[in-house]
């Protein structure tokens, strides 16, 4: 066996642990050759943690477009010019239905998504308002919430709406994030993350690969989130939108996006790593691997501005590899 897959795999197998940081970065310089035994391990240990379960979420944009920030990937900015409309805020009655609607798919995890730097108070009044009703009339659905940089009053009062997680990604790596933002930094990212935890929310944090970044900041992302320990990790893949400045980057290799979800898996052995944006465009045939080398989550449908494929399509492909989603 390659001697790096040798070692991740006492690592990850015999002792239970997450990956140390050179085993991450031995497994990132392994062959394409030998990736085929990466991928299996990282099932095994996806396996281990989660049995055959794969969680199915559907996100919901509240407020589209529009947004101060200037995200180089997002074609929800306000600077670019994208083929995104803004739209107003959502009532609180378009949530707790479009949740319904969520249920209704077999979601257990329903995430309303602003794009905002961060929230108003009308924005938080409304969101805490649809929170509740859903709670109250959906009470085993989780809902998440994805509001941009917050400070202690923000994460109290969702607390006190009984929000569940707070979605709040890293990106990328501390180094390349000021490549790919200017208008706010990763410092306040990360505090945002670190509060959510603080006020005893699950965190629901991950990132983009294919903006630019080196297989370094790849590893360098991946220790990151080792240190904040979000529940859940969201692996999105690039889909360049036109009109924003990364709209000329090439896709990522599928098999570099099938390395990546291996090693979030080996990394944060424990945390629902979450197949997301870019998927079906980047996977395109191996998604179906994707889910095999571990990940056991996917986004249900459309992303925040972008298609996803029918739900029927999806279900299929987790039923060919051996998932159950579970009753809730
Ligand atoms: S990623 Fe979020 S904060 Fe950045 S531009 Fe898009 S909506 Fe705004």
């Amino acid at each position: 066996m390659q001697p790096a897959l040798a070692t991740a795999r006492r690592t990850a197998l015999d002792h239970c642990s997450p990956l140390p940081r050179a085993e991450l970065e031995a497994l990132a310089g392994i062959p394409p050759a030998e990736i085929a035994g990466l991928l299996s391990l990282a099932d095994e240990v996806r396996r281990r943690a989660y049995g055959n379960e794969a969680a199915l979420e559907v996100l919901f944009n509240a407020k589209k477009g529009g947004c101060s920030e200037d995200c180089h990937f997002c074609s929800q900015s306000a600077r670019y010019a994208s083929d995104v409309e803004p739209e107003r805020l959502q009532p609180a009655g378009e949530f707790v239905s479009a949740a319904h609607a969520a249920w209704n798919r077999g979601a257990s995890e329903f995430c309303i998504v602003v794009a905002v730097r961060g929230p108003s108070r009308t924005l938080l009044e409304r969101v805490c308002e649809a929170s509740r009703q859903i709670k109250a009339e959906l009470p085993t659905m989780t809902v998440a919430v994805s509001l941009g940089i917050m400070q202690d009053e923000h994460v109290a009062a969702l607390v006190d709406a009984s929000v569940d997680k707070v979605n709040h990604n890293l990106e990328t790596s501390r180094r390349h994030f000021p490549a790919i933002c200017t208008t706010h930094s990763y410092e306040e990212r990360w505090q945002t993350c670190l509060r959510v935890k603080a006020y005893g929310l699950e965190l629901c944090s991950g990132g983009i690969i294919g903006m630019g970044e080196t297989v370094e900041d790849r590893i360098d992302f991946l220790c990151a989130l080792q240190e904040l320990e979000p529940s859940e990790v969201p692996i999105n893949f690039l889909n360049p939108r036109p009109g924003t400045p990364l709209a000329g980057r090439s896709l990522v290799e599928p098999l570099e996006a099938l390395r990546f979800v291996a090693l979030a898996r080996l990394a944060l052995p424990r945390a629902v790593v979450r197949l997301a944006g870019g998927r079906e465009i980047t996977l395109a045939a191996l998604q179906d691997l994707g889910m095999r080398s571990g990940a056991n989550a996917i986004v249900l449908g459309a992303y925040l501005t972008t298609a996803g494929r029918p739900d029927a399509d999806d279900l299929a492909m987790l039923q060919r590899t051996g998932h159950v989603v579970p009753s809730r």
